[in-house]
């Protein structure tokens, strides 16, 4: 009964471009029969169907138009005028009668190619539409399955409407369509920067809740088979042409490889640098011993070797050094002793340091009045000292550098000037990423790893300040940081 019904309603055609006359020759036929059976056998008036007849074949010529595209309705047209003419010829009509007849007929024929053209071709029309649109669909739903990320797509009551393969893979579980995130189980069951997994942390539902996009959100998970995984997730909203919102897409990459090899890579770093820390001791301590020797030798030579071996021990113990507390902000493990310090003696004391190292430039220093601040004073000196040997480092023809110390409201701001190289506009806010250097001509003149800046800036977050630089390239560059006193 199903089946029929969609046999015989047009509407379940739409879409489809098999357009067969068969259906229409045989049901115009039947109706023609019966039409010629009721006249001759039941009412015996061969004109007893007269003008009803004209109106049936409209109709039936409609119906076939709208269900098998021009072809239908030609067709059932076809049997409409042959049967006005089997009716002209068998009921004997002659002179005035025959020829008004024939004109009628010829106008209906031509009405109802008329018809069939119109509503054949309305009818082609839209199948082409619909069958270009379910193209795209499988054109865009084939894309989807073949992306090596996860797709999920839920419509704005957060009821899933497409997933492709690769989630099942990435998540480790099955999300059927038709899955309610949140009524049923939550979609992902992990942890959030170290803290469970809840519905509005999920970043498909803040962004249907919220309209606001999220972009590569990390969590970890435990899949089924109690593997342990990272998986980093976008989402963002689906507008319709009108830009109203109709759904929300979520990405879903595996990162458990490239996170693996950053653990392995932090481990690495953490596990060099505490070996070559010994032999760095021993080396800086046989140097120190050396030179109280060198007093009693007083040979020139040895002297000048001696110096350059404890500043390149220097050297290396810096870096060493920046390599365990990049490798312990990554893990969490740099900790932080808070005491309370002039600040001003601190910078002093920094500057200090730093001019010491070079004769070529000019370090000058306007204090404040008594600062103290709260905090882990050798860290604080590490951000400065940094701050000094890169304002060096990076402005070797120029003579001044600046440092100035000032209290505005609740903090304190340092800032070091220099005039050197200076800094472009779109390296600005990269600078202070883990291992960033400006890659210029320059890289070669100026030697680093590109962590002073990184470290700095994790320094003075954790110290709840701000850090930041203004530059112009080739007129130098002011880097601030912030302190809340
Ligand atoms: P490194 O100096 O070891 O390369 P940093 O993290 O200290 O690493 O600095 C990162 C980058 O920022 C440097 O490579 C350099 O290009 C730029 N930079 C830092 N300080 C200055 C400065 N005072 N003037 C110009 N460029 C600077």
């Amino acid at each position: 009964m199903n089946s029929f019904v969609k046999f015989i309603n047009p509407i379940e055609h739409l879409g489809s471009r098999k357009y067969s006359i068969l259906f229409s020759l045989i049901l115009s036929f039947a109706v023609v029969l019966l039409s010629e059976i009721y006249s001759l056998y039941v009412a015996r008036d061969p004109n007893a169907v007269g003008a009803y007849i004209v109106f049936f074949n409209a109709a039936l010529i409609v119906y076939f138009s709208f269900r098998d595209g021009i072809r239908g309705g030609l067709s059932a047209t076809a049997v409409s005028v042959i049967y006005y003419l089997y009716i002209i010829y068998s009921r004997n009509y002659s002179g005035a009668q025959l020829i008004s007849s024939l004109e009628t007929t010829l106008v209906l024929a031509l009405l109802y190619i008329f018809i069939s053209m119109v509503i054949g071709w309305l009818k082609q029309k839209i199948d082409q539409l619909i069958e270009a649109e379910a193209d795209e669909k499988n054109r865009l739903q084939s894309i989807l399955a073949q992306l090596p990320v996860g797709i999920l797509i839920a419509d704005m009551n957060l009821e899933v409407v497409y997933t492709n393969k690769q989630i099942e893979k990435i998540l480790g579980l099955k999300i059927p369509t038709g899955y309610k995130i949140g009524i049923d189980k939550p979609l992902v069951n992990g942890t959030w920067n170290d803290k469970p997994v809840t519905l509005n942390d999920s970043p498909i539902v803040h962004t249907i809740k919220t309209g606001k996009p999220i972009t590569g959100r990390e969590f970890a998970i435990t899949r089924k088979d109690n593997k342990r995984a990272f998986i980093q997730i976008s989402s963002s909203l689906i507008t319709n042409i009108r830009g109203g919102n109709i759904a929300g897409v979520s990405i879903i990459t595996d990162i458990t490889k490239n996170k693996e090899l950053d653990m392995r890579k932090d481990d690495f770093i953490n596990m060099a640098s505490h070996e070559l820390k010994t032999p760095m001791t021993s080396l800086k301590l046989y140097v120190s011993i050396l030179k109280k020797m060198q007093k009693d030798i007083s040979n020139i030579k040895i002297g000048t070797i001696v110096k350059n071996i404890e500043h390149q021990a220097g050297r290396l113990e810096r870096l060493v050094a920046d390599l365990l507390d990049v490798s312990r902000l990554q893990t969490g493990k740099l900790i932080f002793t808070k005491q309370k310090f002039d600040l001003n003696k601190l910078i002093r004391e920094t500057v200090d340091t730093a001019q010491s190292t070079t004769s070529n430039h000019e370090i000058v220093f306007r204090k404040s009045k008594n600062v103290i601040v709260e905090a882990d004073r050798f860290r604080i000196y590490q951000v400065i000292s940094n701050l000094l040997t890169n304002a060096v480092k990076y402005s070797p023809k120029s003579k001044s550098i600046s440092v100035d110390l000032k209290k505005s409201g609740d903090e304190i701001v340092v800032s070091v000037k220099d005039r050197g190289v200076g800094i472009a506009r779109d390296e600005k806010s990269r600078i202070f990423e883990k291992l960033y250097q400006v890659k210029a001509n320059k890289e070669k003149t100026f030697p680093g790893f590109g962590m002073g800046l990184f470290i700095a800036k994790e320094i003075v977050k954790r110290h709840k300040g701000k850090i930041w630089v203004e530059s112009e390239p080739g007129r130098g560059s002011t880097f601030y940081f912030s302190l809340p006193v």
